[in-house]
């Protein structure tokens, strides 16, 4: 992201020096999965080797008062209960901890870090310039959270059970700790990201509803020129306290999103066919090894040793589709665990939307995909000689010690970086912090010649709370007329 971010910030001034760009600091993140964990213990290790602390915290619900845990566990639906019955009890508490988010969530909460095996302080922010006027210190820089929100419930291979699912447990303690967070003064903005069927207005505006200025379009790699599917649903929530929103609203919004990044594609999935011959034999060890075979030259074509009978019984059925599709083309992808025609299944010339289980074949290369080009595919460059592209993703080393079940679990879950590069940037180029305590109307300076700067704090960090980082304040300045 920090690199995205200078790329972007330069592009606006060629002028400036990138050592001003901005620096994008991950300061903590929370995650529930144990796979999840080691990736996020690792990149903690990278921020503590450029001498910055990250903490990674592992369950949303220990920055709970324990009164409001306890509250919490009582008002839980009945593991046997119905749809209905559970969607009820679940409302019910995201109404009791929105309706008590005052004191549920303390001046100064922790929560257990698995980094450094103890109670961390959850949100340490320095303190800013004191001003008598203002309830809470204002934090420097640019507090971000960025969320991807369960999506299980939503997804139409998940358990449907929308409103009823146990993830809205999570979700009803995340969304009230936005809203606090954001009256406080503490947070400036969220960015967040889910299924399609994630229906923004009543998850996050609605409840939202007087702290933020919730915001959220439809995307995907495919509109942005990558062959690749994975339609999304993404949002952002501005806090009133600290942020305005200078863009367009409704349905503008989306149309004015695309003008900027809409591209027509100009390749197929073939374009992340890269891995050395080396890699491909490798990968296909471990796959052979698994199923009792030992693979010693690349097999082309799906094999019993590497593939299972109900792999090899859809790969037949795809391959009818192919050629009813497109005869004359060889390129053509299909997830073999997945049945054709059915469900998410989306084969064809792209790559299709990736589950958390999953194993991907590629007609013209006639083998499965690596794990290193599912990667690429979704913006993590694992392969810097292949691709003539030096900039490695910073966590290449760690996801190659995941095993390819692992891998596929955490693609499955995970964001797609360009499609998140883009949208988090065309927030940030229309969002802007103000100082309500400074000014009874602070927007109106805005339409003054010189009375906004892009940023408008002090200078200090750019923190991305990950689920969320920090930097200098970019000396850019944006002039409304
Ligand atoms: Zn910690």
């Amino acid at each position: 992201m920090e690199a995205a971010w200078k790329a972007f910030v330069v592009r606006l001034d060629p002028t400036l020096e990138t050592s001003t760009a901005g620096k994008f600091r991950h300061v903590r993140a929370c995650d529930f999965g144990k796979v999840q964990q080691q990736v996020l213990l690792h990149i903690s290790k990278l921020e503590q080797e450029s001498g910055n602390r990250m903490c990674v915290m592992s369950d949303i619900l220990d920055r709970l008062h324990p009164a409001a845990r306890q509250q919490v566990e009582a008002m839980m639906p009945a593991v046997s209960a119905d749809v209905e019955s559970a969607a009820e009890a679940y409302a019910a508490i995201q109404k009791w901890l929105m309706a008590n988010r005052f004191w549920i969530f303390t001046d100064l909460p922790k929560s257990w870090c698995i980094v450094h095996q103890q109670e961390c302080l959850l949100f340490p922010e320095q303190p800013g310039p004191c001003c008598k006027r203002q309830k809470m210190q204002e934090p420097s820089g640019i507090h971000i959270n960025f969320a991807g929100n369960t999506c299980k419930g939503w997804s139409s291979v998940g358990s449907n059970r929308r409103f009823g699912d146990k993830s809205e447990l999570v979700h009803a303690v995340w969304l009230s700790e936005r809203a606090r967070r954001g009256e406080r003064g503490g947070e400036h903005l969220f960015i967040s990201e889910c299924t399609v069927r994630y229906p923004c207005e009543e998850k996050l505006s609605k409840p939202l509803e007087g702290a933020h200025e919730v915001l959220h379009i439809t995307a995907g790699p495919d509109m942005l020129g990558w062959p690749v599917r994975r339609p999304r649903n993404l949002s952002c929530g501005l806090s009133k306290a600290n942020m305005a929103w200078l863009g367009p609203t409704g349905a503008a919004l989306q149309a004015d999103f695309e003008a900027f990044f809409r591209r027509s594609l100009a390749s197929t999935g073939d374009i992340f066919l890269v891995s050395p011959e080396a890699e491909v034999l490798a990968e296909q060890q471990r796959l052979g090894e698994q199923r009792g075979y030992k693979v010693t030259d690349i097999i082309y074509g799906v094999n019993s040793s590497l593939h299972t009978p109900g792999q090899i019984l859809r790969h037949a059925d795809y391959e009818k589709k192919r050629l009813l599709q497109n005869r004359s083309s060889s390129t053509f992808f299909a997830d073999l665990d997945q049945n054709c025609n059915a469900g998410t299944s989306s084969a064809g010339v792209l790559i299709p939307t990736q589950l958390s289980h999953g194993s991907l074949f590629a007609w013209s290369a006639k083998r499965q995909m690596t794990m290193q080009e599912v990667w690429l595919s979704h913006g993590f460059n694992l392969l810097p000689q292949s691709t003539g592209n030096s900039m490695e993703c910073r966590i290449s080393s760690c996801l190659g010690r995941l095993t390819p079940k692992q891998q596929q679990e955490l693609v499955g879950n995970g964001w797609h970086m360009g499609v998140l590069a883009c949208w988090s940037m065309y927030v940030f180029a229309h969002s802007i912090k103000i100082n309500r305590t400074m000014s009874l109307m602070p927007e109106r300076s805005l339409l003054k010649k010189g009375g906004s700067q892009f940023y408008s704090g002090c200078s200090g960090s750019f923190d991305d709370d990950k689920e969320s980082s920090g930097a200098e304040r970019p000396t850019v300045q944006a002039q409304s007329e």
